[in-house]
């Protein structure tokens, strides 16, 4: 009895498809009150049903970094982002 590896192609998690493509991401993570952004992330994109997922591998690499905590000393660059309440959008609309 043989073993099939299908190594080099992957099915999509949600249709089965076999045309799946690697799609270089960023996706942001919170950590506590800590928001890191992490880019370069190997996303598969069904080119059958569009849906994007992560191969274990690389959620299991998220996780590991996640655990690392997102040490500063290993950012890339750093960002600054604006802040916004949904408040602030609620007071206005309730104001005559
Ligand atoms: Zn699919």
């Amino acid at each position: 009895m043989d073993t099939q590896l299908e190594s080099s192609s992957i099915s999509c998690a949600n249709c089965g498809s076999l045309d799946v493509r690697i799609h270089h991401v960023r996706s942001a993570f919170w950590q506590d009150d800590r928001l890191v952004v992490v880019q370069d992330i190997p996303a598969l994109v069904c080119g059958a049903c569009a849906e994007h997922f992560y191969a274990d591998t690389t959620v299991v690499g998220l996780d590991l970094m996640r655990g690392e905590g997102f040490p500063s000393a290993k950012a890339r660059a750093e960002l600054s982002v604006p802040v916004f309440s949904f408040g602030d959008r609620e007071r206005v609309k309730v104001e005559p």
